[in-house]
């Protein structure tokens, strides 16, 4: 029959909640002569307030600091209970959620919210990618979910692996400084850690237009953009395109990585070989005596013949062979991929210099 107390209890929380809930509201949008302030809470940042409030110039992690310095924790962390100023403010933050470029925080801390809230902010390890520029497409995508696997009851879309695959081999190259690209986009999947990708028909086409069904619009609208954002790009610099799709042949038939170049690209061949040839070497690593059958050869493909910048066509394996599939459905083996193209690539880019 003591039921009482309890409720109380619970009344008198809620309370506390709405006057806290009240008073950081307020708080948010309160002026501190010419700045706005917030108050710190568990598991706040400054890189993650100064992005979440769209402030993505590099210089205003320093200004920040200065703003602050009497308030800031050992190695400037955030104080819970703090109210701290943000730079350069003096109305409300803008709107960021429409960003279709990574956002540099610092020298060493970007930002790309394609890879979800977790994966977001991307810490740059080296400069070995310094000035190299990629265009990263993965195949398919919007209305057109491309070749389908089954695993039981659960399909494979081509896309969703590629897409996956795209994300996290573009999250490598920009640890090591590289500017990328994502040409397909999708706005809420991030990356992601299932076996089986849920298939979804809202990715668009950068920076944010609708993919149309038909194949051939599909193909110019992503070549369109490629090409838009090349030709912004300071020309002689290293720029590459590569696409990224999942192959489907006989159920029987298992296929190893495997790439495509255009006949007349030197520099496309080349990329191919070169990456081509670094995962033989990790196979060798990882799985001795396994072999790696995958081959480098030309194609007529629509991406590779309209592309500006250098291409590469790259197919990870067969979406309806039982061994391929596991190359795809373990989250560790779509990171292992991503990060074996990667180091192909800085290897190429060594290449070029
Ligand atoms: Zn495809």
């Amino acid at each position: 029959m003591n039921y009482k107390k309890p409720a109380s209890i619970f009344a008198f929380a809620i309370t506390v909640y709405l006057l806290l809930f009240l008073l950081t509201t307020v708080d948010a949008i309160a002026q501190d002569t010419n700045y706005v302030t917030f108050t710190a809470k568990g598991g706040d940042g400054i890189y993650k307030i100064l992005h979440e409030n769209g402030l993505t110039d590099p210089s205003c992690f320093n200004n920040f600091v200065g703003l602050n310095k009497n308030n800031l924790g050992k190695n400037n962390a955030l104080i819970i209970g703090k109210k701290y100023k943000l730079p350069g403010q003096t109305t409300l933050p803008p709107d960021t959620t429409q960003k279709t470029e990574p956002v540099s925080l610092s020298e060493k801390m970007i930002v790309e919210p394609l890879f979800g809230k977790s994966l977001e902010h991307v810490e740059i390890v080296d400069q070995q990618l310094s000035g190299a520029v990629f265009y990263l497409v993965s195949g398919h995508g919007g209305p057109d979910p491309g070749a389908m696997g089954k695993i039981g009851k659960n399909i494979l879309c081509e896309d969703e692996y590629a897409y996956d695959v795209t994300l996290r081999f573009g999250r490598e190259l920009l640890r090591h400084a590289a500017k990328v690209y994502f040409i397909v986009r999708d706005p809420n999947d991030g990356i992601r850690n299932e076996l089986y990708l849920k298939n979804s028909k809202d990715e668009v086409c950068y920076p944010d237009i609708e993919i149309p069904l038909n194949q051939v619009e599909r193909l110019k609208q992503r070549v369109d953009a490629i090409n838009t954002l090349y030709r912004n790009e300071t020309p002689g610099t290293y720029k590459r395109c590569i696409e990224i799709h999942v192959d489907a042949r006989d159920t029987k038939k298992n296929i190893d990585i495997f790439f495509y170049y255009h006949e007349r690209s030197k520099n496309g061949e080349r990329l191919a070989s070169t990456m081509r040839n670094s995962i033989e070497r990790k196979y060798q690593l990882k799985q001795p005596g396994r072999g790696y059958s995958g081959d480098v050869s030309t194609r007529s493909l629509y991406m590779l013949e309209k592309t500006m910048p250098t291409a590469v066509f790259i197919e990870l394996g067969n979406i309806n062979h039982a061994r391929d599939q596991q190359r795809l459905i373990y989250e560790n083996n779509r990171q292992a991929l991503a990060r074996w193209m990667c180091d192909g690539v800085m290897e190429d880019f060594k290449k070029s210099k």
